[in-house]
């Protein structure tokens, strides 16, 4: 069983922000903003890649919620899956990055020179 799905189990534990029959949301054991919450489905999908527009649709309100659980919805966040190994997946449980509590840095990613990959 993979590190989320046990998470979903509660076989390890998580500080959960929000959970429905679908989704759970918790927080990021290692942050990168001052709010940085996973938001998961509870059947287990590898990425993005796997997910049905029906769930997709789920998921997006979802979302939503937990930005307003958190009181990030008016200040503004970042939502993020990393897909595979050239978007840096670590974990093969689909999950959204839910970033918030500070302004975000947006800009070139030093390790993705677009010039010669396009
Ligand atoms: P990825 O790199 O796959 O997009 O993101 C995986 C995320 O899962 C990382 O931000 C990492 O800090 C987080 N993570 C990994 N293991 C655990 C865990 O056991 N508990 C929690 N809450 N987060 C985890
Ligand atoms: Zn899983």
């Amino acid at each position: 069983m993979c590190l989320f799905c046990k998470i979903i189990n509660k076989e390890i534990p998580a500080n959960i922000i929000l959970e429905d029959s679908n989704f759970i949301a918790f927080h990021d054991i290692n942050p990168k903003a001052p709010v940085h919450i996973l938001a998961i489905p509870k059947i287990h999908v590898d990425s993005f890649n796997e997910i049905s527009s029906e769930l997709m649709a789920k998921m997006t309100t979802f979302i939503q919620d937990v930005a307003k659980e958190v009181n990030i919805e008016k200040s503004g966040y970042r939502v993020i899956t990393n897909v595979g190994d050239n978007g840096g997946q670590e974990v093969k449980h689909l999950h959204f990055h839910i970033l918030g509590g500070a302004r975000l840095k947006w800009g070139h990613f030093a390790d993705a020179d677009p010039q010669g990959h396009f």
